[in-house]
């Protein structure tokens, strides 16, 4: 038996942060939670703690590719110099950084040929300490379209009903479409790829073996397409027109919000990016002033059609999209608050609405008796100081000690207290 106390519990529910409480687990799921201190304990329960710490839900990212993690390069210069083996062990590294981030579980939307799949199993394995994984496989996309070379191009509903028949063969828990243009050479993130017919041909597959979907929208007609074609979530939405302009569609927002599909903003792509170039301040070149600008504008865009869903009453989950840096989780979230989600919503878009949105509510998301045993303690209390999601002290996946820098050699850590108790990774 192992005991995780808890000064302050945020269970993931909604529900009001208990006080003083003891996490029972037995084996790798939560027993019961019990005021600390009353209940007698065997002499052999390990007790673990974090005095004044919070603890959450471990933290649940939906949309990651972890064959990138390469910084500024671009697509092009990954796919063409860097091998499938290059990708797996980059992958495994990028899996703990966020692991160390307080992400327990996380969903990859794409990667090339069998990369995620062997990452999946070699992480089930314990081969490498890493979140828990659902990954989607190759994306799929039309012929020449966005993550082409990821080598799932399919085309026509019978192709599309083929390759993802092929996905799910291959093990897919989940099926990505890429419904627009986006970052790839040669695609065009305000055009729409797939027809609804294409999209409704996996849709049908996925949902046959109760597997869910989701598509990659950039282009304002993919989303609406992606809407028709019964997609389970939409990626990014950023309601992109082929004049450039990106504007929110009142009709499109309300079939959303009557359909229940989930939104995955990925708000902080390009957030650092804006960072670093304002650092530069005059120093700026042109083409710097119109990336910022760019970057600026899709910015201001994306947190005001959060807010606007939001209003709505729409369901909102936590993504990265991380593609330059893994381990970077905490700055969606707190922009997910600048956009007006209360810091309890922010909490449930990273874990029991994440939870839900890939199906694993029962198992992950809340610290409930029943439920896997993933916590995360955090320096500070989220709901008065959104930061503090980013002040990970520990993380605790199916019972077990995984994150905890006092003892992470990779982390410069000072001595422990002698008189701290803990327990070491298993
Ligand atoms: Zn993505």
């Amino acid at each position: 038996m192992k005991i995780f106390r808890a000064e302050t519990l945020i269970d993931g529910s909604g529900g009001e942060p208990q006080r003083n409480v003891e996490i029972v687990i037995e084996g790798e799921r939560i027993q019961e939670i019990v005021p600390a201190g009353v209940t007698p304990r065997p002499p052999q329960a390990t007790v673990y703690e974090r005095p004044g710490a919070t603890v959450l839900p471990g933290l649940i990212d939906v949309h990651v590719h972890l064959m990138f993690g390469t910084g500024s390069r671009s697509y092009e210069d990954v796919i063409q110099h860097d091998s499938n083996d290059l990708m797996l062990l980059r992958g495994a590294r990028n899996a703990y950084l966020h692991l160390r981030a307080g992400v327990t579980t996380f969903r990859d939307c794409g990667a090339r040929n069998n990369v995620s799949f062997a990452l999946r199993e070699a992480a089930q394995a314990g081969l490498f300490l890493s979140p828990r994984m659902h990954v989607s496989g190759r994306p799929l996309t039309v012929t020449g379209g966005h993550f082409w070379w990821c080598n799932e191009e399919a085309d026509g509903a019978d192709g599309v009903r083929a390759a993802t028949r092929r996905l799910l063969k291959d093990g897919a828990d989940f099926i990505k479409i890429m419904a627009s243009g986006g970052g790839t050479r040669g695609t065009d993130a305000s055009r729409a790829s797939f027809t609804v017919e294409e999209m409704a041909a996996a849709v049908a597959e996925a949902h046959q073996v109760g597997k869910k979907t989701t598509a990659h929208c950039l282009a304002a007609e993919s989303v609406s397409r992606a809407v028709d074609a019964g997609l389970d979530q939409i990626e990014h939405f950023n309601f992109i027109h082929p004049d450039g302009s990106r504007v929110f569609d009142e009709r499109v927002a309300e079939q959303i919000l009557d359909r229940g599909i989930v939104l995955s903003p990925t708000i902080q792509t390009g957030y650092r990016q804006i960072e670093r170039l304002q650092a530069k301040g005059d120093a700026l070149t042109p083409r710097e002033r119109t990336q910022l600008d760019g970057n600026l504008y899709k910015q201001e865009t994306k947190l005001d059609f959060v807010r606007r869903f939001y209003e709505m009453g729409a369901p909102i989950v936590a993504g990265t999209d991380a593609i330059q840096e893994f381990g970077d989780y905490a700055i969606g979230l707190e922009l997910l608050h600048r956009a007006g989600l209360s810091a309890m919503d922010v909490v449930i878009a990273a874990t029991s609405g994440a939870a839900r949105a890939m199906g694993i509510e029962k198992d992950v998301g809340t610290v409930r008796p029943g439920m896997l045993a993933d916590l995360v303690y955090l320096d500070g209390d989220p709901l008065t100081d959104i930061k503090a999601l980013d002040r990970v002290l520990s993380v605790v996946m199916g019972g077990r000690v995984v994150v905890d820098p006092r003892f992470d050699l990779g982390g410069g850590i000072p001595a422990l207290p002698s008189d701290t108790p803990v327990l070491m990774p298993a």
